[in-house]
């Protein structure tokens, strides 16, 4: 299956708390990420969290 090798993980903003992004990542980088991405709901730059289902 597709999902076999890779996690699909939401990009959450951390000020609205709203997922906004999805990206696949490849298993094992347990490395959680944070990126400055840009919230349409905070209309501005925000730091977005991962977060698994
Ligand atoms: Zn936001």
């Amino acid at each position: 299956m597709a999902t076999k090798t890779r996690n699909l993980i939401r990009l959450k903003c951390t000020v609205c708390n709203r997922a906004n992004y999805y990206i696949w990542k490849k298993k094992g980088s347990e490395k959680k990420l944070e990126l400055n991405k840009f919230c349409k709901w905070c209309a501005k730059h925000t730091k977005h969290k991962e977060s698994r289902r």
